[in-house]
């Protein structure tokens, strides 16, 4: 696909634009201050401010192109109908990591059995918020109210355990993330389901899994 990555040169866009290249995918960068010109292509990605993504990602529909978009801390709703009145897709996940995301439907499907269970997620310390998004997720996805310890500390990247304890036995799910390019996957599976999507807006990875 023809694709323009706005963000390119943040963290993400870094890790995340030779990932795509490598997958066949050709992508133009667009910074801040560039200007959003991209009709014609097959798709946008947004991976920038909760204050820039609105913007691009308007600009880019009213242009006549689909986003996918992993940018947090905005609401997509108000553009279900900007993408819809022009049969486009809007794609927003909070989280692009598939193993992320399998162990929240896992630990979701285990709570059914085992109500007894804590969450410990455990960040690099220049994460500021506690308990982690992710973490608040998958407590609500559990529906068992299970508490959740937060560690902030240097040589962590992204890491999560739900554990479980019933009478002699435990059950722990977990995921690491160890580097920036474990949302690849997510965004490349986006692309590829984006002409099956339903016009408008769609969120969260779990509904193409
Ligand atoms: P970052 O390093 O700060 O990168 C953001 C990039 O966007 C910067 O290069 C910034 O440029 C650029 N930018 C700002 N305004 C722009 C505009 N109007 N148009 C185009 N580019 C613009 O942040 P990051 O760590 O890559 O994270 C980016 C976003 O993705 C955050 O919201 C983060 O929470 C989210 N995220 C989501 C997932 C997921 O799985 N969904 C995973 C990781 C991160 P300047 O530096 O020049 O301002």
């Amino acid at each position: 696909m023809n694709l323009a990555f706005f963000g390119a040169e943040g963290k993400v866009g870094h890790a995340l634009v030779p990932v795509l290249e490598r997958a066949g995918h050709c992508v133009r960068g667009i910074e801040l201050d560039d200007p959003v010109e991209v009709a014609g292509l097959d798709a946008c990605v947004d991976f920038t401010t909760p204050a820039a993504a609105p913007e691009n990602v308007r600009a880019a529909l009213e242009q006549g192109v689909s986003c996918v978009v992993g940018t947090t801390g905005w609401d997509p709703e108000p553009l279900d109908a900007v993408a819809r009145e022009r049969s486009l897709r809007l794609f927003v996940a909070p989280n692009f990591s598939i193993g992320a995301v399998l162990m929240m439907r896992f630990a979701a499907e285990a709570a059914a059995f085992f109500p007894r269970a804590e969450i410990v997620e455990l960040h690099n310390e220049a994460k500021k918020d506690a308990p982690s998004g992710t973490a608040a997720a998958t407590a609500q996805l559990m529906g068992t109210g299970p508490q959740i310890h937060s560690v902030r500390l240097p040589g962590l990247v992204a890491h999560q355990e739900v554990i479980f304890g019933s009478e002699g036995q435990l059950l722990t799910i977990r995921h690491d993330t160890t580097a920036r390019e474990s949302f690849a996957d997510g965004v490349l599976l986006a692309l590829s389901r984006l002409p099956d999507l339903p016009p408008g807006l769609t969120v969260g990875l779990d509904s193409l899994l």
